[in-house]
């Protein structure tokens, strides 16, 4: 069980990134993850009057506060008509509404766990994450940095022009997915990421011999990216599932979700 001797609803950046630094204080998000741990935690640092809970859509970027929660993104008119509705499929299977409207964007882009659908959706798009003291880098840079005690401010989506799906595995229904799998496809560049490997999501992106394809059936296209995802891929075994059993999901996967964006030409272009 989680015990807080003392909440601070923060009055501006400075003040929380101040108490943040001292080991025995946590920034709060939705609280969703965090209570489930067994920390003793000093100081509480609420961020709802500094860090912004909207979605503020911009002629080239979706700029999204960190407070903002899951349901929001996932109901959010500008944001699914960008990814052709692969942001909400990436979010509707998460517990549950009342979760969903709690859980924050910044609490489930800092956690970077390894099941995560959003890190997974994210991943496959043109994401900035901004950071109180660190700046603005690139998500794809940030899922990679240790644990730190910055603060994220906001989610930036640029509006790349690209073409999107996402599908996710699970064993029941709210449960923690098997497999997530998100694919974007640009101009030049054709990614697969795939998450709940059960280690946080990687990036393949379709080798030359691959692209090679971009422009043939949609079918043999689809075939050759599942492949060299199914080769490239690394997976464990845990509770949910074999690493051989995740492999073959992310095949199958790449494959479907591919296939929906060249023959039911999900629009995620701008
Ligand atoms: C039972 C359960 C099932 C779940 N299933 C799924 C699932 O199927 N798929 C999925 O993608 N996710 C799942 N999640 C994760 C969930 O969607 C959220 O990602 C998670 O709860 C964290 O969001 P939060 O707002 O609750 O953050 P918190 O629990 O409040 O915080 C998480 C961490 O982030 C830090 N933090 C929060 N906000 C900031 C900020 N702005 N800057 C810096 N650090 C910050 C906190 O200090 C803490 O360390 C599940 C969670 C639970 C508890």
């Amino acid at each position: 069980m989680i015990t807080i001797k003392r909440y601070v609803r923060a009055e501006s950046l400075e003040q929380a990134y101040e108490l943040n630094q001292k080991r025995a204080n946590r920034i709060l998000g939705g609280m969703l993850w965090m209570k489930m741990s067994k920390n003793a935690v000093q100081n509480a640092i609420d961020l709802s009057d500094v860090v912004s809970a909207e979605i503020s859509e911009q002629e080239d970027a979706f700029v999204i506060g960190a407070m903002t929660v899951l349901r929001a993104l996932e109901t959010h008119e500008g944001l699914n008509r960008y990814t052709g509705g692969a942001v909400r499929e990436s979010l509707r299977h998460i517990v549950g509404v009342q979760f969903r409207n709690t859980a924050t964007i910044g609490g489930s882009v800092y956690g970077r766990f390894g099941f995560s659908d959003v890190l997974t959706m994210l991943l496959a798009l043109d994401v900035r994450v901004e950071l109180y003291k660190g700046g603005i880098v690139p998500l794809e840079t940030y899922a990679e940095m240790p644990y730190d005690t910055d603060i994220i401010v906001n989610i930036i989506i640029r509006k790349t022009p690209m073409k999107t799906a996402y599908l996710s595995s699970r064993n029941s229904k709210s449960d923690f997915p098997v497999s997530a799998c998100s694919l974007s496809f640009r101009e030049n560049e054709r990614r697969v990421v795939i998450g709940a490997r059960p280690q946080k999501a990687m990036i393949i992106r379709a080798d030359n011999e691959v692209m090679k394809l971009a422009d043939a059936d949609p079918e043999e296209f689809s075939n050759a990216l599942a492949a060299q995802v199914q080769k490239e891929v690394k997976t464990s075994g845990n509770m949910r599932a074999s690493a051989e059993y995740r492999r073959h999901l992310a095949k199958i996967l790449t494959k479907r979700a591919s296939m929906q964006i060249l023959k039911e030409g999900r629009t995620g272009l701008c």
